[in-house]
């Protein structure tokens, strides 16, 4: 979309294309799937170029969170979309009857879809799909912090997709600004709490509804009751490739801290040691394995958490910050103040602070004190900790030995509860959160009863 013209006119455009009818058949919604799918198969290579300059992914790690994750998403949706479009009968009362009721799913109309810089394509490209799948056009505004990766968004989508239907505009803060004062049939928004606040309020005042995925602070408890060695093992590769091996900790759904036994403290650190070791190397810099930090403002709002000097004794591995190559070391921090704001602000970088407790199952009170959050990780085998947790605490998601692949699950929803969002997406729900199930319901003339109509009487209310 050209920002220079007037947006009105854009979104007129948009308007005319929809009302033709066009993205609402199967035809067409197929036709552009698999056109996303032929997008990032063949331009792969441009995804990851544009991820390496704009956060210093290793093409790994972009395959992992982004290129792979879309295409599984995509062919998700190809194989579901007649299921997913196809009307549901559903029953009505005795009253009605005879009649018949069905729930179809249409389209809201024209869409707003704003994101993020960290996973730049895979927070854009997942909701579009959902977006797609259920025949709506759409705008969507990627991140100007990630701009290699806008403008390729851009550029290839241009090329691959349907314009008079499916526009990429880019821009920053105004341009955000702008499009949210437009009338749009569905907000779906990916960022801060902040900037969210500001999406409901515009949003409001058009009576849009909003899907917002937000961050937030996602705690890792580790149970050192993990009955063997190699379970405790895998936890720590999976904890660590969770926090510093995805996007160097920038991620809604990286681990935040982790919540231990105190008595276990100390080996857990010396095991955390020896794995960066042995996943980053000796001067994890050079390793090319971790990402940078976005940029300089991120880069000075991570380096200010240090300000305190009680957070920086915290510090019990790593620490070094090094501002011309954005570059932060993989940083373990032992019982920062729980006051100080690396532990009241989502870190959002490669952070981890180590809280201690008496005993892990405090780690529920701990958890409960504080706003909900998107994910609660747990490392344990205890039968008893995870029912706790389950039923005790709330949080988007809970995952049990594992971190981060909630992600990747097309039938199991996406999103958050309270301040970490609301609105859940992926598979189907992508489906459903960009589309309004109608009820239609037909009913014969073939019975009728005499006793629904007025008058009223008494007589009607002992029937
Ligand atoms: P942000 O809120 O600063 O920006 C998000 C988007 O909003 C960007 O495209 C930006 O240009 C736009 N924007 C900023 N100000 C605006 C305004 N006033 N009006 C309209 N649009 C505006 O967030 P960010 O820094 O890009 O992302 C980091 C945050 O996003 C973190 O809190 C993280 O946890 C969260 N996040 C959540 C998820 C999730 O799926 N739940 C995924 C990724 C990131």
């Amino acid at each position: 979309m050209n920002m220079e013209r007037d947006v009105e006119v854009e979104m007129q455009e948009l308007r005319k294309t929809f009302k033709s009818g066009i993205t609402k058949e199967e035809g067409w919604r197929r036709s552009q799937l698999q056109n996303l799918l032929s997008l990032l198969v063949e331009k792969e290579d441009h995804i990851f170029q544009a991820l390496e300059q704009d956060l210093g992914k290793h093409p790994v790690e972009s395959f992992r969170d982004e290129v792979g994750p879309l295409i599984k998403s995509v062919n998700f949706a190809l194989k579901c979309l007649k299921k997913w479009m196809a009307p549901k009968k559903a029953d009505l009362p005795a009253a009605a009857f005879p009649s018949s009721a069905e729930l179809v799913p249409e389209p809201l109309g024209v869409v707003l879809i704003i994101s993020s810089w960290n996973f730049p394509f895979g927070i854009s490209l997942e909701p579009l799909i959902g977006a797609i799948a259920s025949g709506n056009a759409v705008v969507l505004k990627p991140s100007e912090l990630a701009p290699a990766s806008s403008s390729t968004l851009a550029t290839l989508i241009h090329t691959y997709l349907d314009t008079s239907a499916i526009r990429v505009v880019e821009g920053g803060v105004a341009v955000g600004e702008r499009l949210l004062r437009q009338k749009w049939d569905k907000i779906f928004f990916t960022g801060s709490s902040a900037v969210a606040r500001a999406v409901m309020t515009a949003a409001a005042a058009n009576l849009t509804p909003v899907g917002l995925e937000l961050g937030g602070k996602c705690p890792a408890l580790i149970d050192y009751s993990l009955s063997s060695s190699w379970d405790r093992e895998v936890a720590l590769d999976r904890i660590l490739a969770a926090k510093f091996g995805t996007c160097a900790g920038q991620a809604c759904i990286g681990i935040d801290y982790i919540l231990v036994d105190r008595r276990f403290s100390d080996t857990l650190i010396q095991l955390l040691k020896a794995k960066i070791l042995k996943m980053f190397g000796e001067n994890p810099k050079e390793s090319k394995t971790i990402a940078k930090i976005v940029n300089k403002s991120h880069f000075s709002r991570l380096s200010r958490l240090f300000d305190d000097p009680m957070v920086r004794d915290s510090v019990v591995l790593g620490g070094l910050m090094d501002e011309d190559n954005l570059y932060i070391e993989p940083t373990l921090l032992l019982d920062p103040p729980l006051d100080a704001q690396i532990m009241t602000e989502e870190i959002f970088g490669p952070l981890l602070p180590i809280i201690t407790l008496d005993n892990i199952e405090e780690s529920i009170d701990f958890i409960n004190a504080r706003p909900k959050a998107l994910a609660i990780y747990a490392f344990t085998n205890n039968k008893k900790l995870k029912q706790k947790l389950s039923t005790q605490t709330s949080s988007g998601s809970i995952v049990i030995n594992d971190a981060i692949i909630q992600y990747i699950g097309d039938c199991v929803p996406f999103g958050g509860v309270g301040e970490s969002g609301f609105g859940r997406y992926h598979g189907k729900y992508s489906f459903d959160m960009f589309s309004h199930e109608k009820a239609i319901i037909k009913r014969s003339f073939l019975i009728d009863f005499w006793f629904r109509y007025p008058p009223w009487n008494h007589q009607k209310l002992q029937l």
